[in-house]
Order: C-alpha cells, then sequence, then structure tokens
C-alpha cells in the first residue's frame, strides 16, 4: 500500500522484497559494460525455456514485436488471415498488421472470456495461416482443442502467453502449448522486466534460428547479414532483472492464487461473478477479473475507498478507431461486448497482505 492508496499492483512492494538482489545484478552489467544481448540474455533464455518446458527461448524487445517475429518467421504476410480474438490487449493484434496480414475476430466464451474454438473452426478460410490464442488473464486457451482444428486444417497455431508466466494447462506450462509462444516482461507482467522486454518460446529450431537473427538486423554474426532484420533486442539489464525474479516466480503466483482465494470465498456471488476457470488449468492470476451488472458504479466506489479497480478491456479491439474499416459493427461479437461493458480488475499482487483483500471486500459490498 502507498500512503493508503492500494494499486492494482505494487511494483515497489516487489523491487524492495529482492532488491539486493536486483542492484546486484545490474550492477553485474553496468560493470561488464555488455548492454545488449550477451551472457545474461542467453543465460535468461535457457532459464526461461528449461521454466516453460521447451528447447528455445529467443529474446526481443517487448511482446509485441514477438507476435510480429514468431509471425514472419512462420511466413505469414500481405493478404494472410490470422485468427484470434477482440478482447484483449492491442498489443495481439499489432503483431498481425505489422506483418501485412489481417486480423479475424472471433468472440470467445461467456464463462471464460477465452477464445472459442468452435468459432475459430468457423472462421478458417482459404486465407488463414494462423490461430493466434490469448492466454487471458492467465489462464491458457482450449490449447487441446484448438491444437486439433490447425492440425485438421492445416494452419499453425500460436499463444499469445503475455499474461500467462507459470500458469499450465494439465500440468504443461503455457508457452510449451503450440508450434510456437509469445510473451511480454512489460513491468507490470507476472514476470516483468525494469523496461519493456518480450520473449519467443518455441521447439521448432529452425523458427528460433531464423528469429535470433531477425531479431539483431538479420545478423548471422558481426558483419554478415542474411536479410534485412530488425533491431528488437533485449537488453542485457532486462536479462539479469529477468533472471533474478524468475526464481521468485512461482511463489509470487502461489500467493496470488492464495489471494485470489479470499477474493473467491468472500464475494458476494449475487453481485460479482470470478471469470470462470477450467479445471485443467492452473492460472498465475495475472489478473483477477470479476463481471458485475453496475461496473463503472462500482469502480467509483472503489476509489472513494482508495482502491484502485482496473477494466480489461473497456473498449473490444473491433470496436476501435484503429479497426473501424474492418467493418465489424457493434453487436457483431456479442459476448464481448457484454464482457467489455461488465469485467472489472481487482488488485492483486504477491506482496499484497491478507487484510488489504478482506478490504477490497469490505469495499465491494458497501
Ligand atoms: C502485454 C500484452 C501484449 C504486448 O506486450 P508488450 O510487451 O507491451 O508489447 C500482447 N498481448 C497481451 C495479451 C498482453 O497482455
Amino acid at each position: 500500500m502507498n500512503n493508503g492508496l492500494m494499486p492494482l499492483v505494487d511494483l515497489r512492494a516487489q523491487y524492495l522484497s529482492i532488491a539486493d538482489d536486483l542492484q546486484a545484478a545490474i550492477s553485474r552489467v553496468v560493470n561488464s559494460a555488455d548492454f545488449i544481448l550477451g551472457a545474461e540474455v542467453a543465460a535468461f533464455e535457457g532459464e526461461f525455456a528449461a521454466f516453460c518446458g521447451v528447447a528455445h527461448v529467443v529474446g526481443c524487445a517487448n511482446g509485441t514485436d514477438a507476435i510480429e517475429l514468431v509471425l514472419r518467421g512462420i511466413g505469414v504476410g500481405p493478404g494472410d488471415e490470422v485468427i484470434t480474438v477482440s478482447h484483449t490487449f492491442i498489443g495481439t493484434t499489432e503483431g498481425i498488421g505489422a506483418v501485412g496480414a489481417t486480423p479475424v475476430f472471433v468472440d470467445v466464451r461467456d464463462d471464460t472470456l477465452l477464445i472459442n474454438p468452435e468459432l475459430v473452426e468457423r472462421a478458417i478460410t482459404w486465407r488463414t495461416k494462423a490461430i493466434l490464442a490469448v492466454h487471458l488473464y492467465g489462464q491458457p486457451a482450449e490449447m487441446d482443442v484448438l491444437a486439433d482444428i490447425a492440425r485438421r486444417h492445416g494452419v499453425k497455431l500460436i499463444e499469445d502467453a503475455a499474461q500467462a508466466h507459470g500458469s499450465t494447462l494439465n500440468g504443461r506450462r503455457a508457452g510449451s502449448l503450440a508450434d510456437s509462444a509469445t510473451f511480454s516482461f512489460y513491468p507490470g507482467k507476472n514476470l516483468g522486466a525494469f523496461g519493456d522486454a518480450g520473449a519467443i518460446a518455441t521447439n521448432d529450431a529452425d523458427l528460433a534460428r531464423w528469429i535470433r537473427k531477425a531479431r539483431n538486423h538479420g545478423r548471422a554474426s558481426k558483419y554478415a547479414h542474411d536479410f534485412e532484420g530488425r533491431n528488437s533486442r533485449m537488453d542485457a539489464i532486462q536479462g539479469a532483472v529477468l533472471r533474478v525474479k524468475l526464481r521468485h516466480l512461482e511463489d509470487w503466483n502461489r500467493r496470488r492464487r492464495e489471494l485470489a482465494v479470499i477474493y473467491e470465498d468472500g464475494l458476494d456471488r449475487s453481485k460479482f461473478v470470478p471469470v470462470g476457470l477450467r479445471p485443467e488449468c492452473v492460472t498465475n492470476y495475472h489478473l483477477f477479473v470479476v463481471r458485475t451488472a453496475d461496473r463503472d458504479a462500482v469502480l467509483r466506489r472503489l476509489r472513494q475507498r482508495g482502491i484502485a479497480g482496473g477494466v480489461h478491456y473497456p473498449v473490444p479491439l473491433h470496436l476501435q478507431p484503429a479497426y473501424s474499416s474492418m467493418g465489424y459493427g457493434r453487436g457483431s461479437l456479442a459476448i464481448t461486448e457484454a464482457a467489455a461493458d461488465s469485467v472489472l480488475s481487482l488488485p492483486l499482487y504477491a506482496e499484497m497482505r491478507t487484510e488489504d483483500c478482506l478490504r477490497v471486500l469490505e469495499a465491494l459490498s458497501a
């Protein structure tokens, strides 16, 4: 808590809990004067690959670039379609647009607010190259069903795991649930850097090798450029910070789940319905989201009591000015639109005290 104000996530409290280790890691980078990629990023890539249970992780500048790089790497380009959701952060679709492809929006399930595989199958055309499934709020999408659909139609399946560090589906970690996966380490994610950072996870050695070049000017070596790539490198300081934080990720996620149980038990279900969880999933609770009829009034009530609420996300992508030319009108994705009007994110972070949770519950029931 800062000055009695309760934020949605408290990054300063997290920093203070491991400050010495973080400072030592940062000093190590500064003393080495090896600021971009290098040994720290390579070490993080290896450690995060082991954590996710995949053969390769390639670090990059942010989670949006990760999506662009993976799509480019599997050959998605102009004229191609990528099926995804509208109920997500715009980074999901910016990565699609960046390669010249078109996002095709399908609705989500009413209980989990995750992509509905039946609608995915119906949306597949001869232009479809990939399905980009978002593990929204941390809960993995129905990857087994989606993998079957992708295989039958000969399209690629990608996880947008930007919110799902450490989440599992049938005991397997996000990042290892499809042909490839993308992560963001934006500071507010469950595994967050001290700035922007992202990564691609895959078991495909050729894809990993291509992305490793593409993120660094198409470099095969210092002065050999195999093709025009990007500058989308991870800074060494981010690699060093992420290595320290990765050691705590499981504990932090566990604590979030403890707090989520307190919320689940204390909520007045006649007014607040938590987003549904599938029994085969263990979520990292990137966000604890409830649905409530009078959302904006509840937000105001929380704010009056010094509690920050959040809305993820208030305007679906298909209704954003950025996508108005695509012709999806209001009413075209009914469940997504109803979700945008009713979702409310409650404060949740590992350093939160049980009494903070109870204070939120009290404010909700007032
Ligand atoms: C954060 C996020 C991204 C984008 O990540 P950046 O690192 O901010 O570019 C993409 N998709 C989802 C679902 C996200 O939450």
